[in-house]
């Protein structure tokens, strides 16, 4: 039987990783070079990111163009594998375009450390405690990176909760970390560690978690975007956006996807700038929880007094642009070089505008024509490819498919076959 269990697989050369896997899985010679075909990256590089390397996952990049935020033009690099994303947002651009484009903001970039105090007994005490010793918790926090700090950033502040929970109380310490232009994890990490047994010391509990917290309150963005009412189909466009966007907020089956579908395009930003995604999904949703008491929409829409459509969007953001795989990736770099950003918190006002356009072209596509047509030609040409169609096969199955309404797997073997039939 074949086992799993591989020890020393890290050790391996990429060739005896190839090897093992090949065996493994019964792998063919094109598999095994598709697998490990690194691209614009050198298979060291690669290695050195994760562990276990094999090769590297290639997704398809494209370029959202039209956006104009906070007055300045970007084209907007989106690794994305969902066909209409980036055309989506383009679109959606181009109509906020007509009445001067997005404005964003931020509200600075700083991230919460957590450390866990267990075991106080008296936990409101320990709280006065620990707030008592703030400059001195803040000045230990900074040793550890005066990097950081030269650049203006670091700790800045110490909040104490004091959290009932299912294993009674708890004192729960928060470190207000200026991360500047990283996403700070690590930075976070390393300063909540070297803080805790001082911590410790001063309240008599013990530490367990010291980690930074995903719900990034203190790390937004946010856009704002105007939508011309005759520009985006007439009123009719506009109360139907309304409308689906009081069904998102009264109704968490469909927030989610409300959501979703602005998350498809904040990810595609944040994935082709080496950014870490979970991160922000994490914040994201977690964030739509928290807000309000309840899951709810991260975008608003209104109509203002001349009957023109205006959206907002709110959501952590946190991402870098040293640090992490921002500064070693070279596509990401490339990609930040194209989108011509400074500063973490430019790239995050970025990202805040193409998910608040997400949202808009899904909603005036849902509230209109309905998602799938504009859907359907892009994803009827991956059926007629998976069913066995190439080059120019590919369009003429499609376009059946799209023709009839029938984009299935079946129909698209049963067009390619009558394509193939007609040629001899
Ligand atoms: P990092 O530690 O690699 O780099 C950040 C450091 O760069 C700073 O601490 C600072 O010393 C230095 N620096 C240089 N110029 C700077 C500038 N202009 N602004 C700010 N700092 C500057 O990276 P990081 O951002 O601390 O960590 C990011 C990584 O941590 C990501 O890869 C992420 O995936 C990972 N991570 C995430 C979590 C999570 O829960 N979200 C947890 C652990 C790790």
């Amino acid at each position: 039987m074949k086992s799993s269990e591989l020890s020393g697989f890290y050790r391996k050369s990429g060739e005896g990783r190839w090897q093992v896997i090949r065996n493994f899985g019964e792998l063919t010679d094109a598999e095994i070079a598709t697998i490990g075909n690194t691209g614009a990256l050198d298979f060291d590089q690669v290695d050195r990111m994760i562990e276990n390397v094999v090769g590297t996952m290639p997704l398809p990049l494209g370029i959202a163009v039209n956006f104009r935020i906070n007055g300045t033009d970007r084209l907007v690099p989106m690794a994305i594998e969902e066909p209409s994303v980036v055309a989506a947002a383009s679109n959606a651009a181009k109509l906020a375009r007509v009445k001067g484009g997005f404005t964003a903001s931020t509200s600075g970039p700083v991230m919460i450390g957590q450390i866990q105090i267990v075991g106080v007994p008296d936990p409101h005490g320990a709280r006065m405690t620990i707030l008592a010793h703030r400059d001195e918790i803040l000045s230990i926090a900074n040793e550890k990176d005066p990097v950081l700090v030269k650049f203006g950033g670091g700790a800045k502040d110490v909040e104490v909760r004091v959290l009932q929970t299912a294993r009674g109380p708890m004192v729960i310490a928060h470190l207000l970390v200026d991360c500047r232009d990283a996403m700070g994890a690590n930075a976070v990490n390393t300063m909540a560690e070297a803080v805790a047994p001082h911590l410790e010391r001063w309240t008599g509990g013990r530490v367990y978690l010291r980690i930074i917290s995903n719900l990034a309150v203190r790390r937004l963005a946010r856009a704002r975007a105007a939508f011309d009412k005759e520009a985006i189909g007439g009123e009719a466009v506009v109360d139907g956006i309304l409308e689906a966007y009081a069904f998102a907020e009264a109704d968490p089956f469909r927030c989610a996807t409300h959501n979703k579908g602005i998350m498809n395009g904040v990810d595609a930003v944040v994935i082709a700038t080496g950014n870490d995604w979970r991160a922000v999904e994490a914040g994201a949703h977690a964030y739509a929880a928290w807000k309000s008491g309840g899951y709810r929409p991260l975008t608003t829409w209104e109509k203002d007094a001349n009957g023109d459509l205006i959206g907002t969007i709110e959501l952590p953001m946190p991402v870098g642009l040293v640090g992490g795989a921002t500064a070693v990736h070279p596509t990401a770099r490339a990609n930040v070089h194209l989108l011509g950003v400074k500063t973490a918190q430019e790239l995050a006002e970025i990202v805040a505008a193409v998910g608040l356009a997400q949202n808009f072209a899904a909603l005036r596509a849902l509230a209109t024509e309905g998602i799938q047509r504009g859907h359907m030609s892009l994803h009827a040409r991956n059926i007629a490819a998976t069913a066995g169609a190439v080059g120019h096969e590919i369009d003429e199955v499609a376009e059946v498919l799209v023709r009839e309404r029938k984009v299935r797997m079946d129909r698209a073997a049963e067009v390619l076959a009558h394509i193939r039939a007609k040629r001899k």
